[in-house]
């Protein structure tokens, strides 16, 4: 893809994202109430290929994404890994620094599989890339232990 192509392509990709988020407020809002809601979120892009599918920096409500595979699997990515990392973000603000009644709380716990829920994905765990990479996409919704 060519520079200004790829331009567009991730100028319309932050379009959808900013759609998607407005749609996740509206879920939270509906069954949490505003407070569950994460102040602005930014979106980051890792330009390195590969080294994450996707990553939440919660004390900064920042989302990473990969580039590559924003362009190699964009409804897919959008759907799921985006919403995944948006959902962790969530879980921070509920339960600022992942700490519940005093007790830290696991990153891909009940409570972030709630949230993903609402979100209508799974819950499963994000970081293992090449292991995702190894199935067709249809595949990569079941959840993986
Ligand atoms: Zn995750």
């Amino acid at each position: 893809m060519g520079i200004v192509k790829k331009k567009i392509f991730l100028k319309t990709f932050l379009e959808l994202m900013s759609k998607k988020i407005v749609e996740m407020e509206t879920i939270l809002k509906e069954n949490l109430g505003e407070y569950s809601i994460p102040e602005r979120v930014l979106t980051r892009f890792c330009l390195d290929e590969g080294g994450i599918l996707g990553k939440a920096a919660c004390h900064t409500n920042t989302i990473y994404l990969d580039q590559y595979l924003i362009e190699r699997y964009k409804e897919y990515y959008l759907k799921h890994t985006f919403v995944h990392e948006y959902a962790h973000l969530v879980v921070n603000t509920i339960y600022p620094g992942h700490i519940k009644d005093g007790v830290l709380i696991s990153d891909h716990g009940i409570e972030f599989r709630k949230i993903c829920q609402m979100f209508g994905i799974y819950g499963d765990a994000c970081s293992d890339l090449e292991y995702l990479s190894s199935f067709p996409l249809e595949q990569r919704l079941v959840p993986h232990s």
